[in-house]
């Protein structure tokens, strides 16, 4: 579903150079939640982001559906970037936008009719249990119900793959739970397969079957959750 082929990421910051990435393969198959851990400034944020070509990535090549999408010209990158959902650690909601209006937001720059909007709209506010709260502005939400909100903006265009980057890690261990167990059920009914980053262990060994290990911009060891993790 995702490949990365020999993934390298440098900053130039005058003379100073920063590999943030140095040279990842990865291969993520379809249906998997898989994780990628390691400490603050092991990479994780900037391979996450190449994935979508947040960032592009100096050398190597992203795969994904069977498209290199390092290859595509901006018009047929953007189309392909819309069947990438993401969230992040701080959310990123349109603050100023109510609940409905920052779901609506990625179906609108697609060009959706305003009457499937809605309908839509009601449907991804069911799917993650905030249906009662459309009305609300993100100021008026908790962590976990703005996080709720993210998932729905996300799925809004029906992607394959979502991509989490530290989507629990501005969250309370309960609440952590309860997105967690929301991007399982993602994963179960969508099918959506999907990739985060996180520098938690238990977000690993709580709902991923793959995991990554980085460290100073290497993956250092990959394989099952149950191998890398829980074997003595
Ligand atoms: P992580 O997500 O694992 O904490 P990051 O990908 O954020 O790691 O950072 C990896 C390394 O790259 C760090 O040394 C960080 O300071 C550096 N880095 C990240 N983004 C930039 C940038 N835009 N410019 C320069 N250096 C960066
Ligand atoms: P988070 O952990 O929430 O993803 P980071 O602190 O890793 O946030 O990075 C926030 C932003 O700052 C990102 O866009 C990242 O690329 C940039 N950044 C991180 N480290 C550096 C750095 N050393 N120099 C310049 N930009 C950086």
């Amino acid at each position: 579903m995702i490949q990365l082929e020999g993934i390298s990421k440098r900053y130039k910051n005058g003379k100073l150079v920063t590999t943030a990435v140095d040279d990842v393969s990865l291969t993520i198959n379809k249906g998997d939640i898989f994780g990628i851990i390691g400490h603050s400034g092991a990479g994780k944020s900037t391979l996450i982001r190449c994935v979508n070509l947040l960032e592009r990535p100096t050398e190597g090549r992203v795969i994904v559906g069977g498209t290199d999408l390092t290859a595509l010209k901006s018009g047929m990158l953007q189309d392909a970037r819309k069947r990438i959902g993401m969230i992040f650690q701080h959310f990123n909601l349109l603050t100023t936008a109510t609940v409905r209006a920052n779901v609506a937001f990625p179906l609108e720059l697609a060009k959706m009719p305003r009457a499937q909007i809605r309908t839509r709209v009601d449907e991804l506010l069911k799917l993650v249990g905030l249906s009662e709260h459309g009305d609300k502005y993100p100021a008026q939400l908790s962590g976990g119900q703005k996080q709720r909100v993210g998932i729905a903006r996300a799925l809004a265009n029906n992607p394959h793959v979502l991509l989490c980057d530290e989507a629990t890690s501005a969250l309370d261990p309960q609440t952590t739970s309860s997105i967690l167990s929301l991007l399982l059920d993602i994963n179960r009914q969508l099918g959506i397969t999907i990739l985060l980053i996180t520098h938690e262990m238990n977000v690993i060994r709580s709902i991923c079957n793959r995991v990554a290990v980085m460290d100073r911009g290497r993956v250092v060891e990959t394989g099952d959750v149950l191998d890398v993790f829980l074997k003595p």
